[in-house]
């Protein structure tokens, strides 16, 4: 298959709009841009349209997808009810990077949920999903539009160095603002629960809900034969081929333990600054003093790593656990598939 590849800078290019949305309507799939991530794209009340975002990725069967909507009222049809914590996050931040988990009606294929009785709907704000969401005229089921376990894409050429080829087209808006996944919150249960970290951080939740509770998943591994509340969170995700360590300490001693391990195959993640005291290789994923450029700059980061000749392993500096470095340490955690040293 020929991978189309449609430049869409502006809501208003409609012909190109309506070219890739007619290819969503029609069953096929198109990689789409939003704030956070690029999407892998179907309509996602056609299941047999959705199965196809798992063969594309190589997705694990049992793990979900979110439905993307461009209006607020679009979300009844597919959930039971929307309770009033439910709307006042949608005040506060939709449309935006946060994902709410609601129990799901029949409309909802069952390869979307992946067997669960729940399903996770988003208002992005990219202008561009939103007119293709719009112009598709339904709802669209998007998981990140990468190989299953590899990096998110934060650009067309990120999407196309994964699924050229095996999807119908990618819109191409430059990179993405956000860098890093939704927030995932659900609202099935009694208490809110933050099942992902993302763009929305668990502070401005709490200012708008009061307390609520972070899934365990966010920190740390599940245990063996557990099924934890978001499939996606229990694989080792968002790895670049070599072996990644996060080793947590100040500078010095972060630079001290490298030096014990330099090699032509190993390498360094570190701030944007520090490049120059590593021992070893660098590459940068942003200013330690902005989270944001850190999250934007992650998944760009871990694939700059895997074009490095020769390394087989990176350590990496650890980020914090507050505000949106919670998101950014939460995606370094899994690419490292949880392998700590502390110093
Ligand atoms: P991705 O869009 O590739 O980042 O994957 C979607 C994420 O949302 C995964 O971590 C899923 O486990 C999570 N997710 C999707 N639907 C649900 C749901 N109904 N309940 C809990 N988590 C979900
Ligand atoms: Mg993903």
């Amino acid at each position: 298959m020929q991978t189309k590849i449609f430049q869409i800078n502006s809501p208003n290019d409609t012909e190109k709009i309506e070219a890739a949305a007619a290819i969503l309507r029609n069953g096929g799939l198109v990689a789409i841009p939003t704030e956070t991530v690029y999407g892998l794209a179907a309509n996602a009340l056609d299941g047999e349209a959705v199965a196809k975002i798992f063969k594309a990725k190589g997705r694990p069967q049992d793990n979900p997808l979110i439905v993307h909507i461009s209006r607020f009222e679009e979300v009844f049809p597919l959930v039971k009810a929307v309770p009033d914590m439910a709307v006042k996050l949608a005040d506060a931040f939709w449309p935006g990077p946060l994902t709410i988990v609601l129990e799901k009606t029949t409309l909802i294929p069952h390869e979307v949920s992946a067997g669960l009785d729940t399903v996770a709907v988003r208002m992005p704000s990219h202008p561009v999903a939103r007119a293709l969401i719009k112009a598709a005229g339904v709802p669209l089921a998007a998981p990140s539009a990468n190989t299953s376990g590899s990096p998110s894409p934060t650009s067309a050429r990120h999407v196309l160095d994964d699924l050229e080829g095996r999807i119908d087209a990618v819109v191409d808006a430059g990179k993405c603002a956000v860098g890093v996944e939704s927030t995932v919150i659900t609202l099935a249960g009694k208490i809110p629960r933050l099942l992902r970290p993302g763009g929305i951080t668990p502070e401005q939740l709490e200012a708008v809900l009061g307390k609520i509770e972070i899934d365990l998943a966010v920190f740390s591994a599940p245990s063996m034969g557990e099924t934890p509340a978001s499939p996606g969170m229990k694989y080792k995700h968002y790895s670049p081929k070599a072996r990644l360590i996060i080793v947590k300490g100040n500078l010095p001693e972060f630079i001290d333990y490298v030096q014990k391990d330099a090699s032509s195959n190993t390498a360094v993640l570190c701030y944007e600054g520090e490049q120059e005291m590593m021992p070893v290789k660098a590459i940068g994923f942003g200013r330690l003093e902005n989270p944001a450029e850190q999250a934007q700059r992650l998944f760009s980061a871990l694939r700059q790593i895997d074009a490095l000749p020769h390394v087989q392993t990176v350590f990496a500096r650890c980020p914090a656990t507050r505000g949106l470095s919670l998101a950014v340490y939460n995606r370094l955690l899994r690419a490292a598939a949880f392998e700590v040293i502390e110093l």
